[in-house]
């Protein structure tokens, strides 16, 4: 056995799994799960791990190394995000794959759980040597995905480009039916995504933030909040808070901190960072070393929207927010919620916070089986019906057991999973 000591990435990976699993058992344990459900749950269906060359700009070949982990598909065909980043791993995408079917199960999809990604980082990469390696990682998936069997999107580090780079070779080499076009979601509008697909997360962490504060007779209006991570879920979400009246006073990406009591223009910033990949340089003046100025920010909202285990039992005594909203996955550590929920900080936990993606993903399926085009409000209608229902049924279950809201939403996942296996049973 190797003595080496673990990479920083492995560590955080594997405690995104233990988490994950770890939930699970605790509520599993609670509503004593059924024991072939508890069996089958625990581990996912099927581990596709593969290596596949690409030829580089300079003409020489590079090996990566893809994954996509199919967790469960008792309510319908796989469905999760495709990750690019340095840091992905097996334990990372397994533990984000069972996630993914505990969130479908939650919002009442007919949809299973899956996640996968390839371990390099595409900011190294020119656009055509991506393309390539997008392309041909999904040559190597081969029937392992499908718009009946496995239906991939777009997560960190991929976006609508990589999708309808996917969409186009697996329509290439397998298309022919009209709802090939479904084999993955979060396509641009003009290769079949659904409008609506690209805030959605982010606006559906706000819709979740809005009932709670209702819930609090607490209007949103002069209220502040604090942002980690300014991408795709943390720019749309700031967006739709400050047009509900709230200020963004703090915002960390990967480049910088900044913090600024007057409030941060959301407008300014989107366009700052899509022509810098990052916040740094944006306010010099207001940009801070000390990461903890961050998190001890008092503010009534804090907004997670970049990666895992952000909030440890290291800094969760800093923290001075009244809600923390879970828009990335797995953000609170296991040890630090207990922490904060001591401190009467309550969380909206990620399977349902950050599930509007997957809801409008489900749209833009439906929309390709259908060769439909809904429009904005039709979506977003859509989008705030489903996921006010799935608030208000764990906070319902929460209030009802006085357990939190993310034990609350494990129990009517597991327990709407556990209904349909016990209807449907184990064959043979
Ligand atoms: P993105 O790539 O668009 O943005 C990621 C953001 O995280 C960037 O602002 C980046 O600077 C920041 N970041 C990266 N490393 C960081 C670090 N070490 N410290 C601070 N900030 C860091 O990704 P996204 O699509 O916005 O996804 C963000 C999170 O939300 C991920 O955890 C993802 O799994 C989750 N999520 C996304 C969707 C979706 O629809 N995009 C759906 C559900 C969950």
């Amino acid at each position: 056995m190797s003595n080496e000591p673990v990479s920083a990435e492995t560590e955080s990976a594997m405690k995104l799994y233990q988490g994950v699993c770890d939930r699970f058992e605790q509520m599993a344990t609670y509503i004593k799960l059924d024991e072939k459900v508890h069996a089958i749950m625990s581990q996912p269906k099927a581990e596709v791990m593969i290596h596949f060359p690409v030829k580089m700009d300079d003409g020489s070949y590079q090996l990566f190394k893809g994954y996509r982990i199919q967790h469960n598909n008792l309510l319908g065909p796989y469905k999760g995000g495709m990750r690019f980043s340095p840091e992905v791993s097996l334990d990372e995408v397994k533990g984000l794959a069972m996630l993914m079917t505990l969130k479908c199960a939650l919002a009442k999809l007919p949809l299973g759980g899956a996640k996968g990604g390839i371990k390099y980082n595409p900011n190294d990469h020119s656009p055509e040597e991506n393309q390539r390696i997008t392309r041909r990682f999904t040559i190597a998936l081969g029937h392992n995905i499908g718009p009946s069997y496995d239906i991939p999107a777009p997560d960190m580090g991929t976006n609508a480009q990589y999708m309808d780079w996917m969409m186009d070779t697996y329509h290439n080499l397998y298309g022919r039916k009209i709802e090939d076009k479904a084999v993955v979601t979060g396509k641009s509008v003009a290769c079949g995504g659904s409008v609506g697909r690209a805030s959605a997360t982010g606006f559906g962490a706000v819709y979740c933030l809005e009932e709670w504060a209702k819930g609090q007779g607490m209007p949103l209006k002069g209220t502040t909040f604090s942002i980690q991570g300014f991408g795709n879920v943390g720019s749309h979400a700031a967006q739709k808070l400050e047009e509900l009246g709230a200020t963004l006073v703090a915002v960390n990406d990967h480049t910088a901190t900044l913090i600024n009591p007057d409030g941060i223009s959301i407008a300014e910033l989107a366009d700052y960072v899509m022509e810098h990949r990052g916040i740094k340089g944006f306010q010099p003046e207001n940009e801070v070393d000390d990461i903890d100025r961050f998190w001890s920010q008092h503010v009534e909202f804090m907004v997670l929207a970049a990666l895992e285990n952000v909030i440890t039992r290291e800094n969760a005594d800093l923290i001075r927010a009244k809600l923390i909203v879970e828009g990335a996955n797995g953000p609170v550590t296991t040890g630090a919620e207990a922490m904060l929920l001591k401190k009467g900080i309550q969380i909206i936990p990620d399977i349902l916070a950050n599930m509007g993606g997957v809801i409008v993903s489900y749209f833009e399926w439906v929309q390709n089986r259908n060769s439909e085009y809904w429009s904005a409000a039709t979506v977003d209608e859509k989008l705030r019906e489903k996921l006010i229902a799935a608030y208000r049924q764990v906070v319902a279950i929460s209030e009802e057991e006085k357990i939190s809201m993310r034990q609350a939403a494990y129990v009517e996942s597991l327990k709407h999973l556990e209904s349909v296996y016990l209807k449907r049973g184990v064959w043979p």
